[in-house]
């Protein structure tokens, strides 16, 4: 079936014309079309696609195929395209076109990419689910009366589903990596100011960054390599070389590694307070019991300590609302997207514009956020938030002086049923702990297939690294995927 290769396996296929980029792109766009119910996508084009599987063979007949021709992807709704429309899961963007491709859309498109469409978010981004998007929320293909996860959740549910190939995301709190746990697949959310956030809607800009979700560590390294990059259209894009992130798969970890023993020589931290109070018993035991399998191959286990984890949350709902208040600003009726049919003057437009495109979660952050900027309550609030920023990614660097990399789980839970969280934002925010402390101090981290609950549902498992060690995290979950097949488990609607 090949809705289940591999991108590498892809690439085969296509060099030795066993299957033609029209042909890949047609059967994609098809199980798209037979599972619209799962509702991952927002637009598709399959004129637009096939246009682009076209040139991909044309490229291919002339030898100039690069690692990406004709492979199908997808892109979360928050990076703009000239192709398709773009609304960041929101009425206010309804039918909003983007001059320009976003950078990281631009860079794929050049390595050959074919695009299979938009998928569906939670609406600018925010939410741990996937219920806030204007057009619905995504079902998880493991257990369709179940959450897909947020704020990636139409990314994560068209991998698992064999959808789509790979798939953008973005991960401002822990929307690659919580969807990816959610769904089975993998994800990385790289070091900020690894991938390029220009024309990607901006949420929270100190906190955002873009990364592949796919089936395998190896097809995240593959994305990743086309996606990254100094771009100087963003101000806080990192000036570094390219890298190859495919160049440790497979590799010794250290020189005391053996063929069995591949990761002889990681030292892996463990926070203890990453397996406290709030953690489901079946994703604390599935946790454990794959860091048990990384022993096995090799890795030594660490105590670290990261105290201020609870706090993480309180301090990400107050930085990350300030920053999108500002952000959110621009949609005002007049430079981009919806504005409402009647209004009296400026001022009426303005406000009835924002409150019939914003929908409520999106209406309850700029609240916040505008409160927590106020004069009055800015010291107390938002330069409080600064000061426990600085101090959270303090306690990653002296955690991480003793270690090479620290596992936990993604989220305290596994999938829950829709509409069981959406009165209570407190019990939906409480879901981030394990995954918001990284954004805040700019970590590099990933979601690895590690098991399923009694009841079907699959967990991650959490690996976090030092700033740009991409590479070595991609290594060590490839080793990990080595040795075991929780990665290669489908639905059934991907079987
Ligand atoms: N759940 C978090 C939020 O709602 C994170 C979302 C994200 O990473 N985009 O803000």
């Amino acid at each position: 079936m090949l809705h289940n290769l591999s991108i590498r396996q892809l690439r085969e296929q296509l060099d030795n014309k066993k299957v033609s980029a029209v042909e890949l792109a047609q059967h994609f766009l098809d199980r798209a079309t037979a599972h619209a119910d799962l509702n991952a996508f927002i637009r598709r084009d399959p004129e637009v696609t096939l246009v682009q599987a076209r040139a991909a063979d044309e490229a291919m007949a002339h030898n100039q195929s690069g690692a990406l021709t004709g492979i199908p992807i997808a892109h979360k709704d928050l990076f703009v395209t000239t192709d398709f429309a773009t609304t960041a899961g929101s009425k206010i963007l309804a039918q909003y076109i983007s001059p320009f491709d976003a950078t990281v859309v631009a860079r794929l498109k050049n390595a050959g990419a074919v695009t299979l469409g938009k998928l569906n978010m939670d609406e600018f981004a925010m939410g741990s689910s996937n219920e806030h998007s204007h057009y619905g929320a995504v079902k998880n293909p493991w257990d369709t009366t179940r959450v897909s996860g947020g704020s990636s959740g139409g990314s994560a549910c068209a991998v698992a589903a064999g959808l789509t190939v790979g798939a953008t995301g973005t991960d401002t709190g822990g929307s690659i990596r919580q969807p990816a746990s959610f769904t089975g697949i993998t994800g990385i959310k790289p070091t900020y100011g690894r991938v390029s956030r220009y024309g990607m809607i901006a949420y929270a800009s100190s906190l955002d960054q873009a990364g592949p979700m796919a089936r395998t560590a190896e097809d995240c390294a593959i994305l990743l390599n086309a996606m990254h990059g100094f771009d100087e259209r963003d101000s806080t894009s990192m000036a570094r070389d390219s890298e190859d992130f495919t160049r440790l798969l497979g590799q010794k970890f250290s020189n005391e590694a053996s063929e069995s023993q591949p990761l002889k020589g990681l030292r892996i931290g463990i926070p203890s307070e990453f397996y406290g109070a709030g953690l489901d018993a079946e994703v604390k035991q599935t946790t454990l019991a794959a860091i048990q399998q990384f022993e096995q191959l090799g890795a030594t286990l660490v105590d670290v300590h990261l105290p201020k984890t609870e706090l993480s949350i309180p301090t990400y709902y107050v930085i990350a609302p300030a920053e999108a208040s500002s952000n959110l600003s621009r949609f005002d009726g007049v430079r981009y997207g919806y504005r409402a049919e009647q209004y009296t003057d400026l001022e009426d437009m303005y406000r009835k514009s924002r409150s019939e495109g914003f929908g409520w979660e999106v209406k309850k952050r700029i609240m916040i956020g505008t409160y927590v900027l106020s004069h009055g309550y800015y010291d107390a609030y938002y330069l409080q938030a600064q000061r426990l920023r600085r101090m959270i990614a303090q306690d990653y660097q002296d955690a991480l002086a003793q270690c090479d990399v620290i596992m936990g789980p993604v989220a305290p839970t596994t999938a829950w049923r829709m509409g069981e969280k959406s009165d209570d934002p407190v019990q939906m925010y409480l879901e981030d702990v394990y995954t918001l402390s990284l954004n805040l101090a700019g970590l590099p981290g990933m979601s690895v297939p590690c098991g399923f609950s009694s009841t079907g549902l699959p967990i991650g498992l959490q690996i976090i690294g030092h700033y740009f060690d991409e590479a070595r995290l991609l290594q060590i979950a490839h080793a990990y995927q080595n040795a075991s097949d929780w990665h290669t488990r489908r639905p059934t609607v991907a079987q």
